[in-house]
C-alpha cells in the first residue's frame, strides 16, 4: 500500500473535519514521482479510501491506477504540477468563508502573521468557468509565481512541497477571511504593512517554522 495515498485519504479526512469544503465539494492530489494520485469524481474527501484515488500519469495525463473517475479538475491539477516541478500537493476547496470574501471582489490582504508566514506568495484568478481547460490554463500560469490562490466566485487553491504545508495554507486563509469580516463587523480592518511582513519574515522563529514546513516535520 502506497504512503501517499493514504496520507492523502487522511488529509481529505482533515479538510472536511476541518469545514473546508461541503458533499463531494474540492478536489485534491498528491504527487508520488510520475505518478499523480487523485481524489475520484463525486466522492466526498472524508469517504475515499487508498483504492479509490486515481492514479493519473503525470507527462500524458493518462489513468494509469484505480477504476473510478478523477475529479472533473484534473487538468488544474496536471498543469500545477507541470510548472512546479518541486510541488507535492495540490488541495483546492471551496471554504465558506473564503470564497464569499474573495468573490466579494476583496482582496486578501496579511492582518495576522500566519497568513505572511504560511501562505507563501499569494495571488487571484478571476473567474473561469470550473472543469474548463481555460481554468487549467489560468492557474497553471499563477501557480507559477503564487503558492496559495484565491479563485474569484470559485474557492482556494494551495500548493505545497508536503500536503501538511497544502493543508495549512487552506485553514489559514479561511481563519483569515473569518478575522476579516470580524474586523469588518466591528470597525475597519487594518493590515500589515509591507515593512511589517518584512520584519516577520525574518525572524528566527518564522525561519524555523518555515524550514520545518519545507520539510512536513
Ligand atoms: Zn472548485
Amino acid at each position: 500500500m502506497s504512503g501517499v495515498r493514504e496520507e492523502l485519504c487522511c488529509y481529505g479526512g482533515k479538510i472536511a473535519q476541518a469545514r473546508l469544503v461541503a458533499g463531494a465539494g474540492g478536489n485534491i492530489s498528491a504527487r508520488e514521482g510520475e505518478t499523480v494520485w487523485m481524489k475520484p469524481s463525486g466522492l466526498a474527501l472524508d469517504e475515499m479510501g487508498p483504492e479509490d484515488l486515481c492514479g493519473m500519469d503525470l507527462a500524458t495525463g493518462e489513468q494509469r491506477k484505480g477504476a473510478r473517475r478523477p475529479t472533473s479538475e484534473v487538468n488544474m491539477h496536471l498543469g500545477i504540477y507541470r510548472v512546479r516541478p518541486e510541488i507535492r500537493a495540490v488541495f483546492h476547496c471551496h471554504s465558506a468563508w473564503a470564497s464569499g470574501v474573495i468573490s466579494a471582489g476583496v482582496v486578501m490582504k496579511p492582518m495576522f502573521a500566519e497568513f505572511v508566514n504560511d501562505l507563501g506568495r499569494t495571488g487571484t484568478v478571476p473567474f473561469v468557468t470550473p472543469t474548463t481547460q481555460e481554468l487549467a490554463e489560468a492557474m497553471a500560469e499563477q501557480a507559477k509565481t503564487c503558492d496559495t490562490i484565491f479563485m474569484v466566485n470559485h474557492g482556494v487553491l494551495a500548493v505545497g512541497l508536503n500536503m501538511k504545508q497544502a493543508f495549512f495554507r487552506l485553514c489559514v486563509v479561511e481563519d483569515a477571511a473569518k478575522s476579516l469580516v470580524a474586523a469588518s463587523v466591528v470597525g475597519t480592518p487594518r493590515f500589515l504593512s509591507p515593512a511589517q511582513c518584512e520584519t516577520i519574515l525574518g525572524l528566527d522563529a518564522v525561519k524555523h517554522r518555515t524550514k520545518m514546513a519545507e520539510d512536513g516535520s
